[in-house]
């Protein structure tokens, strides 16, 4: 081990930081977040730091640097940009068996300042002992990733009611059981869900009975549109939460990776023209027995879990049998598509509405095709209906030559994006074999993707229309 790793209390204890530039305003900050007494001692301040002086929250002392600035410390930091000085701080400070930092020189320093993820009460620091800092930021990102800022207050929770835990559990095989029940149970998930009060209650509840009854709930989680990257932080702790996962079938397998290890992944997905309400019965059975058995579950749907997912059925499935659930939001298709085939959603110029539709109704009855300009429209589910979607849309009163684009596998590494007009988007569709999951944009803006399309397979085989043609002229 190269360095012994210690957490200071610097309450009410002076630390000198030498150096008053932007460098030294960010140690200033986190001494001070500590409760540090900071002496700062520079020949030149940052306003910033200044500022602080005037606001009385530092004692600053303008000159070079006096060794007496030491007295009385406990601790000093460097952070000027000029090495000499730097080791001269470093080695006044030992003369006096004083750690010092110098920051990014662990060779002039006898103290290293981790890298911290903080969730207070609880720190997280990391270290690489000094040898590669960015091992360490990569590492803090991750962890920062991991927990969300429910555990400080989950950790305030434990501490006020640690005495009750105690004695409400004085065996100590016991009161770890307790605790892994607040760590993975409801309280953390009433804590996220801003609900403090029903945390401390169901705290209070389960320390009255003699055992911590299991209690499971059900994640409906949005995986994104496939790329990885675009699952929301959320979405990954849900991922690590779980026990099991009941993923659909558009669920990219990057992001499947991303689960707990020992998660049961069950696949749910409904194959096209397969027997979709007994499928949906399924799910329904799976989450609520899971659930009961006092699992986490995981339902995991692609791009948003409410916008045409039935992820509504399911909640009021979960209601009706009283099972506890959060819903995390994903990035739906028609926002991942859009960015990712270069076509803006809204604009100033052409569009002002957004209509997110899809081609396949109960009852077969298409989107609805008022011609109002200025609006977008994203369908969902309309490659296999494309043909009775473009006549209804033209029946409807969209000229012909309206821009059109189908963005197959949005985000995904085999994305194809196909630029068109009304009039010919179902031939050119088929030309080149579009399949699902593709959407389908309708409106002024898809035209503006044939500029802007910076991602994936271009299809455009097509002379420009008159459609770009006037959309270059306004
Ligand atoms: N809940 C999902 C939609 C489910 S419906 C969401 O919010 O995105 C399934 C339809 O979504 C597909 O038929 C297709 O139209 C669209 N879709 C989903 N992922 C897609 C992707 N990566 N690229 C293009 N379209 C996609």
């Amino acid at each position: 081990m190269n360095h012994f790793p210690l957490f200071a209390d610097l309450k009410g204890r002076r630390v000198l930081v030498v150096g008053a530039g932007p460098v030294a305003d960010r140690k200033i900050a986190l001494l001070l977040a500590a409760g540090a007494r900071v002496v700062v001692g520079a020949r030149a301040a940052h306003p910033r730091v200044l500022a602080r002086a005037h606001a009385g929250e530092i004692d600053l002392r303008l000159g070079e640097f006096n060794p007496a600035w030491l007295d009385d410390a406990w601790l000093a930091i460097a952070a000027t940009d000029d090495r000499a000085l730097n080791r001269k701080v470093s080695e006044a400070a030992a003369a006096r068996r004083l750690f010092c930092n110098v920051v990014d020189d662990p060779e002039l320093s006898s103290v290293q300042v981790p890298a911290i993820v903080d969730r207070s009460p609880v720190t997280i620091a990391i270290s690489s002992g000094g040898s590669a800092p960015v091992i360490a930021r990569r590492l803090r990102e991750r962890i920062e990733s991991l927990f969300d800022h429910s555990l400080g207050a989950l950790a305030d929770l434990a501490r006020r009611r640690r005495p009750a835990i105690r004695a409400a559990r004085p065996g100590l095989r016991a009161r770890r059981a307790f605790y892994d029940w607040l760590l993975d149970g409801p309280v953390l998930g009433a804590l996220r869900r801003g609900r403090p009060d029903e945390a401390e209650r169901l705290l209070d509840e389960a320390l009255a009975q003699a055992a911590a009854p299991p209690r499971g709930r059900v994640l409906l989680v949005g995986a994104g549109p496939g790329d990885p990257g675009l699952l929301t932080l959320r979405g990954l702790r849900a991922l690590n939460e779980a026990d099991v996962i009941l993923h659909d079938r558009l669920v990219d397998a990057g992001v499947l990776s991303l689960a707990r290890r020992d998660a049961l992944l069950i696949d749910v997905g409904k194959a096209p023209g397969g027997r979709h309400e007994a499928t949906q019965a399924r799910i329904h059975a799976l989450m609520v027995s899971h659930a009961r058995q006092g699992r986490c579950v995981v339902r995991l749907k692609g791009g948003d879990p409410l916008v045409f997912g039935r992820g509504g059925e399911e909640l009021q499935h979960l209601r009706r049998h009283g099972i506890d659930y959060e819903v995390v939001p994903g990035i739906t298709a028609a926002l991942a598509c859009g960015a990712y085939a270069g076509i803006p959603l809204t604009h100033r110029d052409h569009a002002q509405s957004l209509t997110l539709a899809t081609a396949h109704r109960r009852g077969g009855a298409c989107a609805d095709a008022e011609p109002e300009s200025g609006r977008t429209r994203a369908y969902y589910m309309g490659v296999e209906r494309l043909a009775g979607l473009r006549a209804q849309l033209l029946a409807g009163g969209l000229a012909p030559d309206t821009p059109c684009a189908i963005v197959e596998n949005g985000s995904r590494s085999g994305q194809r994006a196909l630029y068109a007009t009304l009039e010919n988007v179902e031939n050119q569709a088929r030309r080149h074999a579009i399949r699902s999951p593709a959407l389908i944009i309708v409106g002024e803006v898809a035209a503006l993707g044939r500029e802007l399309a910076w991602f994936g397979e271009i299809l455009d085989g097509e002379p420009a229309t008159a459609a770009t043609a006037r959309l270059a002229a306004a």
